[in-house]
């Protein structure tokens, strides 16, 4: 095949105790997945089905880079989340077919340009230069699910130089992971390759220059982001 360009890298995640690399396809992202974030952030979690947003896989940065501050925001917010890696695809996948799917677990950053998207909110405009920017989906290496098991619980944590931010546990996602991928299979056809970001526990908040973030899941290699 002859391209008048360059065609864009492929995108990969490492893989815990393997040297082989995970290959990203898209990024799909769940909003308000826990109760107390969701009344945090002035929802009511008992009436709201999930929903869903997308970042670009450029966007990924992996575990230990300094990111630089990014443009067009004052007010950088840090979300902790579950991520899984989807090694299966499939359209209207049923809940029970849905672990099937399942490749791994990571834990990621879902960062956020929090005024851009309170403007968008207000104004009824899409959410992508508030959620998709570069550099806007810190990454750990996947822990495959032979590893893990079927996750379920288990504590979540973000810490910001070393203060406490944000900790939840995956039992209180508002839809688990296999209802995630249930739903968003109803909206998209799944591919291998997929990454899917689950929600963010309460605590969010913003970030400066400097800051050093670390988040934690049960069972799963820790993430760690500079802002620099
Ligand atoms: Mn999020």
């Amino acid at each position: 095949m002859n391209y008048v360009l360059d065609p864009a890298p492929v995108h990969s995640l490492a893989i815990a105790g393997s040297d082989e690399r995970f290959p990203v396809n898209r990024i799909f992202c769940v909003g308000r997945n826990y109760a107390a974030h969701a009344r945090e952030m002035g929802g009511d979690p008992t009436r709201e089905a999930p929903f869903f947003f997308t970042k670009p896989a450029d966007a990924l940065v992996p575990t230990g880079s300094t990111i630089a501050y990014p443009s067009m925001t004052s007010d950088l917010h840090h979300e902790i989340e579950l991520v899984v890696a989807l090694g299966g695809g499939g359209r209207e996948v049923s809940r029970a077919e849905a672990p099937a799917l399942v490749f791994g677990y990571a834990v990621g950053l879902d960062l956020t340009r929090r005024d851009l998207q309170n403007e968008a909110k207000k104004a009824g405009r899409p959410w992508d230069m508030a959620k998709g920017f570069d550099q806007s989906a810190p990454l750990a290496p996947i822990t495959p699910v032979a590893d893990t098991g079927w996750l379920s619980a288990g504590a979540i944590s973000l810490t910001v130089n070393g203060a406490l931010k944000q900790k939840g546990d995956l039992a209180d996602m508002v839809w688990d992971v296999a209802e995630v991928i249930a739903d968003l299979s109803r909206y998209v056809a799944l591919a291998p390759g997929d990454l899917i970001y689950t929600g963010t526990p309460e605590g969010v908040g913003a970030v400066v220059k400097g800051d050093r973030l670390h988040g934690r899941i049960d069972g799963l290699q820790d993430l760690e982001i500079v802002i620099g």
